[in-house]
């Protein structure tokens, strides 16, 4: 009767924002086709990407993320994003990462999206 949609929650650009200041990561570009030989190394919790082209990639031994350098300046600031969540929440799942990536991105601010683009840079 009660149908129990488990409603995730998603986290705020402040929240992101926290997460990787927190975390010392480093943000490093690769070549496509290395990100994708880095992923194939990768631990099983980071080859949730494989099914599609790997513009991003978290190596948690590295404490790096790694975004194609070949995506465009604004395609690398949401792919970080989108690596972003996956780094404040490991749980969530590919879908929900989809999602949160889409919702946050039409919500930034110009300044928010310029941080992001500034990282990327
Ligand atoms: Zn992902």
């Amino acid at each position: 009767m009660n149908t129990q949609t488990a409603q995730t929650v998603y986290p705020t650009f402040g929240q992101l924002k926290k997460t990787f200041l927190d975390s010392g990561y480093e943000i490093r570009l690769f070549p496509q086709h290395q990100l994708e030989q880095l992923a194939l190394d990768a631990p099983a919790e980071v080859k949730r990407h494989l099914q599609s082209n790997i513009m991003g990639l978290i190596m948690p031994d590295e404490a790096v993320i790694g975004l194609a350098q070949e995506l465009p300046g604004d395609e690398k600031a949401v792919t970080l994003l989108h690596e972003l969540i996956h780094l404040y929440d490991e749980e969530m799942d590919e879908e929900d990462v989809e999602n949160a990536t889409l919702e946050l991105e039409q919500s930034l601010t110009p300044a928010q999206f310029g941080f992001l683009q500034f990282l990327v840079s």
